[in-house]
């Protein structure tokens, strides 16, 4: 579990320091649960806090970051991640969901905020379906004071799972509202299938069947 640094213990307790975390992870693996469980936590505390999600995550609820066990928490949907600046005036915590959605500017975005004293709070998912490294998150991770990876469970044989397989043939990268077409699998159950629709060899390198 992740706790807040102890602040008192910098140098200037006074002032005002930022810094940016990361919740990734798979689907199903409780990323944006982390994310609110983190918002309610400042928010008990009284801390002014601005939550944002992409507009082009328009499942369930336009104005709530939703998970999938429906613990809500209201947000701000933004066309471009510059919009978050916008909105961040008054916030003392930043929090952020689906970050893989989000367009190029969302890391320099993360720092101005952080540089002007703010805690960022990033969640997003790691990995596409393929396996392959998702969006600006690998960066975001690069950048970021604290990381929490979060995992689910293997639908196949119930082990840690950081993948996300997709159960239909659709090629396209983002394909949203369709939960039920992905499913949790650890390394082995997601390559054990991924090797029939694809030859891997084990120097990494893969080679589709035409
Ligand atoms: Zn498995």
């Amino acid at each position: 579990m992740f706790l807040e640094p102890d602040l008192n213990h910098t140098v200037n307790a006074n002032a005002q320091v930022g810094w940016i975390e990361v919740v990734c992870g798979s689907m199903f693996s409780g990323k944006t649960e982390e994310l609110i469980r983190r918002v309610r936590r400042a928010l008990i505390a009284k801390q002014e806090v601005s939550i944002f999600k992409p507009l082009i995550d328009t499942r369930y609820d336009k104005e709530k970051v939703v998970s999938h066990n429906k613990n809500a928490v209201r947000s701000i949907p933004v066309n471009s991640a510059k919009d978050i600046l916008i909105h961040s005036h008054k916030a003392q915590v930043v929090a952020i969901d689906e970050a893989q959605f989000f367009d190029k500017d969302l890391p320099d975005v993360c720092q101005i905020l952080a540089n002007q004293g703010k805690r960022v709070i990033v969640a997003g998912l790691d990995m596409d379906f393929e396996g392959k490294p998702f969006g600006w998150t690998p960066h975001l991770l690069a950048i970021a004071e604290f990381i929490t990876k979060v995992h689910a469970i293997c639908v196949k044989c119930g082990s840690i799972a950081s993948y996300s397989y997709r159960l239909t043939a659709s090629k396209e990268r983002v394909l949203l509202g369709e939960k039920e077409a992905y499913e949790p699998r650890c390394r082995q159950c997601f390559y054990k299938d991924k090797k029939k629709e694809a030859q891997v060899y084990t120097n990494g390198h893969t080679t589709k069947h035409s």
